[in-house]
């Protein structure tokens, strides 16, 4: 039994007017750092149209209570406000949802503070809301796996025999993840020329050039808020203590490169240039009453991937492309509740051999498909392989992603009247340099 967080309960108003389509009504108040044209990085909380200032408002004694240096919430990273823990972090949610409550007075009604400590979310800049130390990616939606392996291998045994034993993986590269917003080139790289798939080894010859088949990867990514020694493992029963929250996750793909250089060791540089995240972390807290049961795992898994309760999570997942100076248009309608591990058999995995974990690693979902193709997480299987383009609003076709598009993911949960989002996460391709 999980007790009722009070900052989730649906009846709370704020003083702050929050339109009802809105990402960031009181019942979410997630955590990113923001800076504008006169203050350095700081951590802000998301409510409405505004960002509230949190090394402001402690400054002002509005969070004297939690007795929190505010070195912490001056940061260019969430990582050292993570590390004084859920107990602690939880705490700082309760008291910004009491402060922006409207029944509160405190804030309400003191205009003189409210000017120092809100900004609008247009005037600022958002960051990378943490340093990511490590990156691991998954690959634990059984209907994306399904249809790479029908696509890239046999219909019959799309799935590896692997693959509903363990949460698949492979490590990724931190440096390249960015915050949404920040434009990078199509990657250049090593492929094989079409009419050389098949050929006798000696007789391939690979060319360079830029990626000719960039696509998006829908995801989303946990950020660890606990870390490990090396030698001790997470059970799935201790996983939800070591994760913060949330993010989307666009890992972009580059798939021609992807096809030539993965054997044996999986994907290098068709997945390490860029991976575009969402500024705001949701925290698992805030996540609470969206959950919902998991994926049936049939054959049954090993004891140490056992879990109890409903650990699945209900996000409604969209991608969009944007062509330059044109309309959005939707691509891909996807939830994350179509996973078939969940994060605390991931976690409970990962750790399983004794691999340390850091707060702010990042890990990704892998692409999230759903059943139907309307609810594919990439253009490989929403165009089939190019197989089958898709047409935008302005009447030109995508196999893949074109130079100068902006893929846009946005996400959020809804239920009883609450809805809470992620914001978006967002990117556009340059041409290749
Ligand atoms: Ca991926």
């Amino acid at each position: 039994m999980t007790t009722m967080i009070k900052a989730n309960d649906p009846s709370l108003t704020s003083w702050i007017k929050v339109d009802k389509n809105s990402d960031f009504p009181i019942q979410n108040l997630p955590f990113g750092i923001f800076k504008t044209q006169s203050s350095s990085p700081r951590i802000g909380v998301a409510i409405g149209d505004y960002v509230l200032d949190l090394a402001i408002l402690n400054k002002l004694g509005f969070l004297d209570n939690l007795k929190i240096d505010n070195a912490v919430f001056t940061n260019q990273y969430l990582n050292d406000f993570i590390a004084l823990g859920k107990s602690t972090t939880s705490n700082v949610r309760e008291r910004i949802s009491h402060l922006l409550d409207i029944n509160t007075p405190e804030l309400r009604d003191n205009k003189e503070a409210q000017a120092k400590v809100l900004q609008y979310i247009s005037n600022v800049q958002m960051q990378m809301p943490v340093k990511v130390g490590d990156y691991t990616d998954f690959y634990s939606s059984i209907d994306h796996a399904t249809n790479i392996g029908t696509m890239i291998r046999d219909p019959k045994n799309a799935l590896m025999s692997n693959w509903k034993h363990l949460p698949v993986g492979y490590h990724g590269r931190a440096s390249s993840i960015i915050v949404s917003g920040t434009d990078f080139h199509r990657p250049k790289g090593q492929s094989l020329p079409a009419d050389q798939v098949g050929k006798p080894a000696e007789e391939q010859q690979p060319v360079f050039g830029p990626c000719r088949l960039l696509d998006f990867e829908l995801e989303t990514a946990f950020i660890i808020g606990k870390g490990t020694h090396l030698g001790e493992r997470v059970s799935t029963d201790q996983a939800e203590d070591h994760v913060f929250g949330m993010v989307l996750f666009n890992d972009w793909s580059a798939r021609d490169i992807q096809t030539w250089e993965y054997v044996p060791l999986g994907p290098f540089l068709s997945k390490n240039f860029a991976s575009t995240v969402s500024p705001w972390v949701v925290t698992m807290d805030a996540l609470e009453p969206f959950r919902v049961a998991g994926y049936k795992q049939d054959p049954k898994v090993l004891p140490y991937l056992e879990y109890a309760g409903d650990k699945n999570i209900d996000i409604h997942l969209d991608v969009f492309i944007q062509p330059e100076n044109g309309e959005e248009t939707s691509v891909s309608h996807s939830n994350y509740k179509f996973m078939y591990w969940t994060i605390e058999q991931q976690l409970a995995h990962h750790t399983v051999n004794g691999c340390n974990i850091n707060i702010g690693d990042m890990m990704g979902s892998g692409t999230i498909s759903g059943p139907t193709p309307d609810s594919y997480g990439s253009m490989m299987e929403i165009t089939w392989r190019g197989t089958k383009p898709v047409t935008l609003k302005d009447g030109s076709e995508r196999k893949f992603i074109n130079d100068n598009d902006t893929v846009i993911m946005r996400g959020y949960c809804e239920k009883a009247g609450i809805r809470i989002g992620f914001g978006e996460a967002k990117g556009k391709v340059l041409p290749a340099i």
